[in-house]
């Protein structure tokens, strides 16, 4: 270990010095902030460019030594060889894609699951699990660790797959069971692995989600896992580090890919445009500019949930108004953008501040920044919405135009992005694979608006005979990955489904504890 760089957290709480394997393992400090490093590290352009001669891992590896990780650099690299492997349906991991001339798509849905969830899930798990082995075999930590996660489809499956067979973890997902579609469903209920399990819950995905949040606030069965299974439960939510770290080497993998291609002169700085939720994605964008990949804005791409691009607009955040809208990219569809937080503080450095606009979110669902904050904000960002119609009509004329296929949530970005482009090469962030979201894929291409129910011989298909109905209007080459058009054949090993409430949610864990 060369140097390693400790953290402190976006409300100034925590005072510990944590090093990376303990906010690992923490995930939210003490206070409620989030951790952020002490110091960033800086690369050359030419470092940056040397990127392009090595596979993935060793960029992955190499990001995460410049961080001042407190993991020995061999051990890094083993790590990563596992967390980006042969698991991928593409060995560059997160190509580059040129779709027409000034246009490029990171592609970042080559994982197991089909969507970009995996670039952080398939690294993350291990540097956790790995951080406990550590913690334990020094004394400072006994217990293993069970996760449970609330999902209204993507982050479930991810979550499974990453975490499936690491030592000191196991896994619970809890999906709406009126809320997924066929084919999310199918992918969760037959993920392998002895430390995984998965529970429909009757309701919609918010009754999922305070279910388990109730039970993450129940002291007495923390005590119960603790006392007679010795374990602790963590979230492995899209706010912990360990999620943010891998999500930045993406950023600097594709400008010395896109240097290669011809795409940009080295030097000169790239647009990116990301379709945003919970803000992980593009704060990854914003750490790659601030450690020295050339970027120019960082463009916000918003569906009609459009919270986000409001602020970025206004500097006023409010969700104190603002209905929740169903759209076809469900992983957007947030009104709290959990990353924002980390975004704000380090453009401020203000604890006191940021502390304080989260405390008048809480209590009045909205903040408004000064101006010189604001201006900060302005300085990186640009933003803009789409409509759920806007992003299918999105899907089908490209696919037309240019013979290339977009999931709805890729679509909203380039849609952005070709409102706001500018004289920069832009890098359109593609975070899901369009055989994820069939239906709306289908409904686009045949011009069906969105409000509109599928023709019903189209609605009585399973998710994986929909997906090749699509196939057959798509464009030469679009291909469903194997995983999913499979996936009707394959065993399903979790049939449960509990009520909602804290009750059904912790008879639920006690059952999986149970089983043989
Ligand atoms: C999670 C997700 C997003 C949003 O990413 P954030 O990091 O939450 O902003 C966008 N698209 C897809 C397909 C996702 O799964």
């Amino acid at each position: 270990m060369a140097h390693v760089i400790t953290y402190h957290d976006t409300r100034g709480t925590d005072r510990s010095h944590p090093t990376f394997s303990d906010v690992v393992v923490a995930g939210i400090a003490p206070g409620g902030g989030l951790y952020v490093p002490d110091a960033l590290p800086s690369l050359s352009l030419e470092e940056i460019l040397a990127y392009a001669t090595l596979p993935y891992w060793q960029r992955a590896a190499d990001l995460f030594s410049r961080f001042g990780v407190d993991v020995e650099a061999g051990r890094v690299a083993a790590l990563m060889r596992d967390a980006y492997g042969s698991q991928w349906a593409d060995p560059r991991i997160a190509p580059v894609t040129e779709v027409v001339a000034g246009t490029h798509v990171l592609e970042l849905w080559h994982g197991p699951t089909s969507a970009f969830k995996d670039m952080a899930l398939q690294c993350m798990p291990l540097f956790f699990s790995e951080a406990i082995a550590a913690k334990q075999a020094v004394g400072t930590l006994a217990e293993d660790f069970l996760i449970l996660v609330a999902t209204s489809g993507d982050t479930g499956k991810a979550a499974l797959d990453g975490f499936a067979d690491r030592p000191h973890t196991g896994i619970v997902v809890f999906y709406p069971a009126e809320g997924v579609s066929d084919l999310q469903r199918k992918q969760m209920v037959t993920q392998a692995g002895d430390n995984v399990g998965v529970f429909g819950v009757r309701g919609n995905f918010d009754d999922c989600q305070n279910a388990v949040k109730a039970a993450f606030g129940d002291e007495g069965f923390s005590a119960e896992l603790r006392e007679h299974h010795d374990l602790l439960l963590s979230s492995a939510n899209s706010i912990n580090w360990g999620r943010l770290l891998p999500q930045i080497a993406y950023y600097v993998s594709a400008y010395a890919d896109l240097v290669t291609s011809g795409g940009v002169v080295a030097g000169r700085p790239m647009d990116v445009c990301v379709p945003t939720g919970n803000f992980g994605n593009i704060l990854g964008a914003y750490y790659a500019k601030r450690i020295g990949v050339p970027i120019g804005r960082l463009i916000c791409a918003a569906n009609e949930n459009r919270v986000l691009a409001d602020f970025i607009a206004t500097g006023v955040y409010d969700i104190s108004e603002r209905d929740f809208v169903t759209t076809p990219s469900p992983s957007m569809d947030i009104l709290i953008s959990s990353n924002l937080e980390r975004q704000l503080y380090e453009l401020t450095r203000d604890a006191e501040r940021t502390a304080g606009w989260m405390a008048s979110l809480r209590a009045e669902g909205r903040f408004t920044v000064d101006r010189e904050t604001f201006h900060h904000v302005r300085e990186h960002f640009a933003a803009d919405s789409v409509t759920n119609d806007e992003s299918l009509a999105c899907i089908r004329r490209v696919c037309g135009e240019y013979g290339y296929l977009l999931d709805p949530h890729t679509a909203v970005a380039w849609e952005v992005a070709e409102r706001l482009r500018d004289v920069n090469p832009v890098l359109v962030v593609s975070t899901a694979h369009w055989a994820k979201f069939g239906t709306d894929v289908y409904k686009a291409l045949r011009g069906i608006p969105y409000a509109d129910a599928l023709p019903a011989d189209v609605a009585s298909l399973t998710g994986v005979q929909l997906l090749a109905e699509v196939q057959r209007m798509a464009p030469e080459g679009a291909c469903a990955p194997r995983a999913l058009a499979e996936l009707d054949d394959a065993a399903e090993r979790f049939t449960g489904v509990v009520d909602a409430g804290r009750e059904g949610i912790e008879g639920a864990v006690r059952e999986w504890l149970a089983r043989d």
